[in-house]
């Protein structure tokens, strides 16, 4: 027997973290990484959150899963705050961002078919984009690596480019559902949407009775600065799909929506076992008392601006690596001249400072929403180092 009892198909590094202490991550060496990954978007109050730790613990002891067959005071508790807090009137709990997503596109299908629209079926999606690795949601995206081996892929998406809404009028037609975006693309290359193009999507949507789903799994919840990154837009979705940061760690997500894209979610049409459990939605609480804050917001914001000028100033001392930086709030990307995965791992085994890769040459930021000036002296210490012994190995 060659293939290990794990499925192969991560191909995990030697770094094997043991241990979380605020923002940064133990590894079984013992070593210290700084931890600007934050298991990808989603630590976002780091690693050792008190009020997150105690409320997990508490719930844990006291009633951790039951149906959803039975009443729900958690859930409903939690769906309450987070239609307070934004354009939805109705929530539907997830265990991951897939699942919101594939809710998502559910949503917006039954929109249509509940009043015997049985045409409009086809959601236009975007060039380059991630919605998970469900069948639905990688047919979702137009990338080949995520399709291959796996066909055929679910019908009923239509990709254009990313922020080219003339594309968007030339693909629609009498199938068009409604359209799925990602606000600021994450593993595409932390690449924002202009403001044209999400407002033009809400007119085509609003003109034509289509739906507006939102894919904020990675750029939601307070990542850019605001709760939602379509508050930055001045618009508002029909459907939003939520997760990674929402738990804080704990494995949950959410699909969200207007009372009027909803109509087609009636009883028994969706469901998830495991969805909304009294466990999760303790994570969830705990999280959004600290993130569900104005101040919290402008303290991402600010931070996010104070790393991205320290950014801007250092990548010009390596012309010949480093391009621009872009992103919003703390979702910043720094486009490379050189292939950033051997730099990530340069990064990593190095200077013991964990960064991710995006799409297109990008050297993605994704770092705990709870940082301070401190642990932006020792990122900036930390990449200044590596870039300086990176140039000098590999690039020269
Ligand atoms: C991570 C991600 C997903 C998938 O979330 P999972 O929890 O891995 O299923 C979907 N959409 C976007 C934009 C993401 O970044």
């Amino acid at each position: 027997m060659s293939i290990s009892p794990l499925m192969p198909v991560y191909p995990r590094t030697a770094f094997r973290p043991v241990r979380g202490d605020h923002c940064h991550l133990i590894g079984e060496d013992g070593k210290r990484y700084l931890d600007f990954a934050a298991g990808i978007a989603v630590n976002i109050l780091g690693h050792s959150h008190e009020g997150l730790i105690g409320a997990i613990q508490q719930q844990a002891a006291t009633l951790m899963h039951v149906s959803n067959l039975y009443g729900s005071p958690h859930q409903e508790q939690l769906a309450q705050r987070l239609v307070d807090l934004t354009f939805a009137d109705t929530v539907f709990f997830t265990n991951s961002g897939a699942e919101a997503v594939e809710c998502a596109i559910k949503t917006a299908r039954a929109y249509h078919q509940h009043v015997g629209n049985l045409d409009k079926f086809e959601l236009i999606t975007f060039r380059n984009a991630f919605h998970g690795r469900t069948m639905a949601t990688v047919s979702a995206s137009d990338q080949d690596k995520m399709h291959k081996g796996f066909l055929p892929l679910l019908p009923g998406f239509k990709y254009v480019d990313f922020d080219d809404l003339e594309g968007v009028k030339a693909a629609m037609g009498p199938n068009t559902a409604g359209f799925l975006v990602e606000p600021i693309q994450g593993e595409g290359g932390i690449k924002p949407a202009s403001d044209e193009f999400m407002k033009g999507l809400r007119q085509l949507a609003d003109d034509n009775d289509l739906m507006l789903v939102l894919d904020e799994v990675q750029c939601g919840y307070g990542r850019c600065g605001t709760f939602y990154a379509y508050e930055q837009y001045g618009i508002e979705p029909d459907v939003l799909a939520t997760a990674k940061g929402i738990g804080g760690g704990f494995p949950l997500g959410a699909c969200m929506a207007t009372e009027k894209a909803a109509r087609g979610m009636g009883f028994a049409t969706h469901g998830s076992t495991y969805g909304g459990n009294p466990l999760a939605m303790a994570a969830g609480e705990a999280v959004l008392d600290v993130v569900g804050h104005a101040s919290f917001f402008a303290q991402v914001r600010e931070t996010g601006e104070r790393l991205r000028s320290r950014l801007e100033q250092f990548i010009g001392n390596y012309p010949d690596m480093f391009e621009l930086v872009r992103g919003r709030g703390l979702m910043l990307g720094v486009k490379m001249k050189v292939e950033p995965r051997p730099f990530v791992a340069h990064l990593r085994d190095n200077h013991q400072l964990l960064t991710v890769s995006a799409g297109d040459h990008t050297l993605r930021l994704v770092p705990p929403l709870v940082i301070d000036e401190s642990h932006i002296d020792e990122f900036m210490d930390k990449l200044s180092a590596g870039a300086a012994s990176y140039s000098v190995v590999e690039v020269a």
